[in-house]
């Protein structure tokens, strides 16, 4: 089976980190980027400085035509992926009351209506070949609900109802659909949160510490694997025992 996989949000954090780990292991990596050209360069770089195989390719997600255009591209240049992570992901602290309908519209467009495109796009070819990995991020938020994160929690429930039903409509053609749901994990996406609010966290984590993006990407790297065929439709908890 060809080893190509496509991470959305690769620039950064947890996909910055799959990226590492899958090229490590012998992936062609295609990373997509949005805001964050250099770091996706020069992540592509050190992949290809360290012996691997790695392209950047520029989308926003959250629109079509620009997935179409990076669909083209990462064709030609670089082979379909029988492996996508749909990892690309915003988030926002603000109560309730004070979220608008343009916070709400923003959080979806990225956060589910950018996986819908990816899947539309990239799922055919997996379906064709019979074999293909499709790994959804959710949170333990889209599991639990988070406090100040009503439209952050709900896009990413919506991220699970979404993978298990792909998974049982796409079961039968060996493609199977996952989602790893993180806790917390110290990347920019955490910056918003003071020192207090960590300490709080860390309590709360049985296992006593805030989690590494490898910590997610190596789940990741095992849902990928041939060896997961008969694992499908699950939501992987990588949180250190974080409440759910
Ligand atoms: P991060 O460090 O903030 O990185 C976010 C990534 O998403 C960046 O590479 C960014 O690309 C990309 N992105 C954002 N909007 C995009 C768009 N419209 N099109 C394409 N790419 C876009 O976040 P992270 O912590 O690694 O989070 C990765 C995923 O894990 C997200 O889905 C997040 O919700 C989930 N997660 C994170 C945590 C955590 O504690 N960190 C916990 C649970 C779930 P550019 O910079 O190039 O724009």
């Amino acid at each position: 089976m060809t080893k190509n996989v496509l991470i959305t949000g690769a620039s950064r954090g947890i996909g910055a980190s799959c990226a590492e780990l899958f090229a490590k292991f012998g992936y062609k990596v295609a990373i997509n980027y949005f805001k964050s050209k250099e770091k996706a360069l020069s992540l592509a770089d050190k992949i290809i400085k360290n012996g691997g195989l790695a392209e950047t390719f520029c989308a926003d997600i959250s629109d079509p035509n620009q997935v179409d255009d990076m669909y083209i591209k990462i064709k030609q240049k670089f082979g379909n992926p029988s492996v996508l992570i749909n990892n690309a992901g915003i988030s926002e602290q603000k109560l309730f009351s004070d979220i608008t309908l343009s916070d709400w519209d923003n959080m979806f467009n990225v956060n589910i209506r950018g996986m819908f495109i990816c899947c539309k796009k990239f799922l055919p070819y997996m379906i064709n070949q019979k074999y293909g990995r499709i790994i959804n991020i959710s949170s333990v938020w889209g599991i639990s609900g988070g406090s100040c994160e009503v439209h952050y929690s709900s896009s990413k429930a919506a991220v699970i109802g979404f993978s298990k039903a792909l998974a049982q409509e796409t079961a039968l053609s060996g493609v199977t659909v996952n989602c790893i749901a993180p806790g917390v994990i110290k990347t920019d996406m955490m910056a918003g949160y003071d020192k207090q609010t960590i300490n709080i966290l860390k309590e709360a984590i049985p296992c006593g510490k805030i989690g590494s993006a490898d910590d997610v990407a190596h789940a990741a790297l095992f849902l990928a694997s041939e060896k997961s065929s008969y694992i499908t439709s699950q939501v992987l908890n990588v949180g250190g025992g974080f409440k759910i």
